[in-house]
């Protein structure tokens, strides 16, 4: 990797963010044809992981998993209702390394010509450029297209007035599994405001954790060490500690044509509103908005919203439904029927599928 930036670096394409969508954005605006600098402020790409590392097989077919990324494969999502139904559901998918996953993604970009800088942070945007932060120095550099790649509190969304302004908040623990699975599991219920408690295996461990909605009420670690002590001697010691914010308010339109700004993946808040899973939104929309930004820089007219409507054709819907679920479900939380209302809006019960 190069590491020298200097203030006369000129590029077509900024992508601020080196997770799935910004790899994948950055990767396609590299093969068609635009020059790309890719910054992420981690010191390494894809670390720490914050991420229950689940992906829906389908994904495979649209994108080439990195090699070494994947560790095992699910068949099934098992649901329990808080009055003790379960409910089991095909889904077929992947339990991923995700930092090899991430990291693989942004080799690939590099493959294809994208410059890749850590330790590089965006701060402002100004008429003289994209003022950067790496390893403690300032920085300016020009460029015609930004895509903020940067996650749920983008601050390239900032730039632009378009924020995530409703959240899950996450916390896991990974931990040795004692007998090997082959399915995910998830759990509903007053111990999880708004959200859920998982167990997700990999290999000879598992993810255990919770995603809450904190204007619920309740908290993350009793929250956490409820579900610990549900699943009993099924798992032992906690090897690895993490968490995060999970953007639960619908997609934002994502692009703006004066500030040559498009938005993608958790920043764009394009992540399922019920399950919380973000990946294969990133890495889709990552690639329709890489391919759009390069049109873009090369002059194309009605790029910005060639994009919006490429992404929405293909998740709008679907983002748009769950949002409004997460609105009824929030907004009837404490009204009782708990396992009624969580029928009613959790992917895996025939009610959420045919409910208006
Ligand atoms: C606890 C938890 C569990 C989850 N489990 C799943 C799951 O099992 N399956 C699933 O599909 N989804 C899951 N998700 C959601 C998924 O992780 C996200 O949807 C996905 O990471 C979105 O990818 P992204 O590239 O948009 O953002 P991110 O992966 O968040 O990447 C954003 C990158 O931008 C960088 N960045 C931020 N600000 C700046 C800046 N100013 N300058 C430079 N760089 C910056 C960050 O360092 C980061 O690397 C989970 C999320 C959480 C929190």
């Amino acid at each position: 990797m190069q590491s020298k930036l200097t203030e006369h670096d000129r590029y077509d394409v900024l992508v601020v963010g080196a997770g799935p969508a910004g790899a994948s954005a950055a990767r396609s605006a590299a093969e068609a044809g635009a020059s790309v600098l890719m910054i992420d402020r981690r010191n390494r790409i894809g670390e720490p992981v914050q991420c229950a590392e689940y992906i829906p097989r389908m994904l495979a077919a649209q994108v080439k998993i990195p090699e070494g990324a994947v560790v095992q494969e699910v068949t099934a999502l098992v649901t329990v209702l808080p009055d003790g139904e379960v409910v089991r559901k095909s889904a077929p998918g992947f339990i991923l390394d995700r930092a090899r996953f991430d990291r693989g993604l942004a080799e690939e970009a590099e493959k294809a010509g994208v410059r890749v800088l850590p330790e590089t942070q965006a701060l402002s945007q100004s008429s003289g450029g994209i003022t950067l932060r790496r390893r403690g120095k300032g920085l300016q550099v020009q460029t015609d297209v930004i895509v903020g790649a940067d996650g749920p509190r983008s601050t390239v969304g900032a730039w632009i007035g378009r924020c995530n302004r409703r959240f899950l908040v996450g916390l896991q623990h990974t931990v040795m599994l004692r007998q090997p699975m082959q399915e995910t599991e998830v759990y509903l219920g007053s111990h999880y405001p708004g959200g859920y408690a998982w167990l997700f295996p990999k290999g000879d461990r598992a993810n255990v954790g919770v995603g809450i909605q904190p204007a619920l009420g309740g908290a993350l670690k009793p929250a956490l060490a409820h579900i610990q002590r549900y699943l009993g001697d099924r798992i032992g010691p906690v090897v690895a500690r993490t968490g995060g914010l999970i953007p639960v308010g619908g997609p934002l339109k994502a692009f703006d044509e004066v500030a040559r700004v498009m938005l993608v993946g958790d920043a764009a808040g394009q992540s399922h509103a019920i399950t919380g899973g973000g990946i294969p939104q990133a890495v889709i929309c990552g690639a329709m908005a890489g391919q759009a930004a390069a049109e873009a820089a090369g002059g194309g007219a009605g790029a910005f919203t060639r994009y919006e409507r490429q992404w929405r054709s293909v998740f709008g819907a679907l983002l748009e439904r769950a949002a409004s679920k997460r609105e009824e479900m929030e907004s009837q939380w404490h009204a009782g029927e708990l396992s009624q209302l969580l029928r009613r809006c959790w992917i895996a019960c025939p009610e959420y599928h045919h409910a208006a």
